[in-house]
């Protein structure tokens, strides 16, 4: 991932209603704070364009010297409802007022509005809800649970977990073995050679979108069908958005069904509005047994989720199955609120309608450079924009930070550049963005890109 210079570099003013950029960037008084964290803190650590958040509001983050961006990052997919919303606050605030900061897994009252109000919203009315802190916690519980099912009811040669090339489910153990980057896992060593990957069917970086290509490529490698416990994927890929063709979604439902595999949806960058729909996976018209969810689970405090098949979710005996903050009271009372917040002010269908203006606009952007924006790639309020290396599909890691920094410049903020070479700028704005402010955030990203591409 790219640098970006600690070196304060003059930029022109801007002022609107959404963005305000008066100092020097970075703010030459931020430094001393970031040259803390420099010497404080890993290096993985660095990467983000060199802002020193002190506030966020809805759709906006401000810094503590006057400056103020239009957020098009959400955090990293979080804020679906919006950053520091009222009601969100409100039900920190009641929890902190009423006393209750932990609880481990004696019951809150919270907690139950929680797990019920997530079953409505769930494939079935009897699915059941496990709640964690992270999205890797939530992705590796379903390693575990697939595995467990598997082995329990199956036998032992039911062990195959089956993953997507390019695939993100987290940092631990688990959830890299299930990703798909082998950079990612070298420090692994032996690998568990039940963790295996096939290509995703992107139509971009892998043109073969056939579901045979799965069955094919399972076969090459010896696998059979009875073999597989699981199989998970992203419901669509971060590093793109690249999202599964409908029919190749069904038709893996359909054979994992077939074969009592255990579908597990990672929805926890595509939950909870983001794409149009409550989560992704309603757009291919499949019923996963497993649901990961995370972020915008919450808008806001670390809670995530299994969503998931009664006989599944119950394998483990009472207290085998936990997590010290599982149910933590003020993340739950967040999400709650945030929950809330999603269905009142409908946000799913504000996200679905904002992609109808978005993505065209970007779209008419890129074939303004086809030679060096790859495609582009979305639904809802996110989407993705490569940037390639001029007339190939080869990433320009360089270009595509060049224009992320051009943006920071002039007062839109996206996270640093994602994809498999750092050449996917990615765009996901939280889902309550105005249309007016989406529209002013379209002009200045293609203002960068005009900038840096003429
Ligand atoms: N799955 C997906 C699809 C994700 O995007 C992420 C986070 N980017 C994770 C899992 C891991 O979540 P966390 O960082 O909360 O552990």
């Amino acid at each position: 991932m790219a640098e970006y210079s600690l070196e304060p570099v003059e930029v022109p003013p801007v002022e609107t209603a959404f963005r305000r950029i008066h100092t020097k960037l970075p703010v030459p008084e931020s430094l001393p704070i970031l040259e803390v964290l420099e010497y404080s803190e890993p290096r993985s650590m660095r990467g983000q364009p060199p802002i020193v958040w002190h506030s966020a509001e809805n759709f906006t983050v401000a810094d503590k010297w006057g400056n103020r961006w239009l957020d098009w990052s959400s955090c990293v997919l979080v804020a679906n409802s919006g950053h520091g919303r009222e009601p969100v606050k409100a039900a920190i605030r009641e929890m902190l007022d009423q006393g209750l900061l932990a609880s481990y897994v004696f019951v809150h009252e919270q907690r139950a509005r929680l797990t019920a109000m997530l079953q409505a919203i769930a494939p079935e009315e009897d699915y059941q809800i496990f709640l964690l802190s992270t999205g890797s916690e939530a992705t590796e519980n379903c390693i575990k649970l697939s595995k467990t099912y598997a082995l329990e009811k199956h036998g032992p040669a039911k062990k195959y977990f089956i993953s997507f090339n390019n695939a993100f489910h987290g940092r631990t153990l688990g959830a890299q073995l299930a990703g798909g980057n082998e950079k990612q896992k070298i420090w692994i060593g032996d690998r568990d050679p039940s963790f295996v990957q096939v290509p995703f069917p992107d139509g971009y970086k892998n043109e073969d979108t056939r579901f045979e290509l799965f069955l094919e490529t399972l076969a090459a490698k010896d696998i059979a069908p009875e073999q597989i416990a699981g199989v998970m994927s992203e419901s669509y890929q971060g590093c793109g958005p690249d999202f599964l063709p409908k029919e190749y979604a069904q038709k893996l439902a359909a054979f994992c069904r077939e074969y009592d595999i255990v579908l597990t949806m990672d929805e926890v960058q595509a939950g909870f509005g983001r794409t149009g729909a409550m989560f992704c996976f309603e757009h291919y018209g499949i019923r996963p047994d497993l649901i990961a969810c995370g972020k915008g689970i919450s808008s806001s405090l670390p809670l995530a989720a299994v969503i998931g098949r009664t006989d599944i979710m119950n394998l483990y005996t009472p207290g085998s199955m936990t997590s010290t903050h599982s149910a933590s009271p003020l993340c739950v009372a967040a999400a709650v609120a945030n929950l809330k917040l999603l269905v009142e002010e409908h946000l799913v269908e504000k996200a679905a309608a904002l992609g109808e203006i978005l993505l065209p606009e970007l779209e008419r952007i890129r074939e303004k450079y086809p030679d060096r924006l790859g495609c582009v790639h979305g639904r809802g309020l996110v989407a993705g924009v490569q940037v390639v290396k001029p007339g190939t599909k080869e990433p320009d890691s360089a270009t595509a930070a060049a224009i992320n920094l051009a943006c920071f410049h002039q007062g839109l903020l996206m996270f640093a550049p994602v994809g498999v070479g750092g050449e996917c700028l990615k765009i996901a704005p939280p889902l309550t963005t105005t249309p007016e402010a989406l529209a002013e955030g379209i002009q200045v990203f293609e203002q960068a890109i005009d900038q840096v591409l003429h």
